[in-house]
């Protein structure tokens, strides 16, 4: 199958889980998760439609930036960010997913004051509270946003999570649902820079459990690209 044909497969199931749940499926944005995929690849998605890119790693992301091979839609960054690499991203995507730690937000703040301008950005959060991974604890978020004026350079549009993997299917709608309870939360907060309005979660293979539990936006690599290659 091809990239184009996956893409049109995934729009159809986007669908069909949206009106399962009541929502209307032009809410729900397609993020194409390209790690590992090269610029060739990167075009085919854009040409077939994707709403956004999203890149992982900051060296991926400068070359295909080079090569233009996003060009026609925005890209994001969604892997984990190091502090020492905000430069190369602030300024350079239209948002940041997965901002994981008060370092990287204090560096990103940094960095996007001496740019002069305001980066928009998602807190990541570690919703299945695994040691192995970064992002910030559901109980934090609350008294993070509250006080999200020490920031005036970042605008916070909303949250992301990437679950712990599952075994079986539907598994995750607890955690979905979490993440939902928590960015209805949080929307009620009137700090100036916050604007939430996103809730980015669902892969490859839980997707349409995520769109039942309320995500905004599923980033999707698999099943639009192919098994990853790791070399
Ligand atoms: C790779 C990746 C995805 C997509 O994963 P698939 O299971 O291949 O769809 C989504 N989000 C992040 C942060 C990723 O790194």
């Amino acid at each position: 199958m091809s990239i184009a044909e996956n893409i049109a497969r995934i729009r159809e199931q986007m669908k069909a889980a949206a009106i399962a749940a009541g929502r209307d499926p032009e809410s729900i944005l397609l993020c194409a998760a390209t790690k590992m995929n090269d610029s060739n690849a990167v075009r085919a998605a854009v040409a077939a439609g994707v709403d956004v890119c999203g890149e992982n790693r900051v060296q991926e992301l400068t070359q295909k930036l080079s090569e233009h091979a996003y060009d026609g839609a925005p890209v994001h960054f969604i892997g984990h960010l190091q502090t020492n690499k905000v430069k190369q991203v602030v300024g350079k995507v239209a948002l940041i997913q997965s901002v994981d730690s008060l370092r990287l937000l204090e560096a990103i703040q940094k960095e996007a004051a001496r740019q002069g301008i305001r980066q928009e950005i998602l807190l990541e959060v570690n919703i299945g509270h695994e040691e192995s991974k970064s992002g910030f604890s559901a109980e934090e978020i609350p008294g993070l946003v509250e006080h999200f004026d020490r920031f005036p350079n970042i605008c916070l549009r909303g949250l992301m999570a990437i679950p712990p993997i599952s075994q079986n299917s539907g598994d995750n709608r607890k955690f979905f649902q979490k993440m939902y309870t928590l960015a209805v939360d949080i929307t009620t907060k009137k700090v100036d820079n916050v604007c939430v309005d996103i809730l980015s979660m669902g892969m490859s293979d839980d997707f349409a459990d995520a769109i039942a539990c309320g995500s905004t936006m599923i980033r999707i690599g698999t099943a639009i690209f192919g098994q990853r290659h790791y070399i």
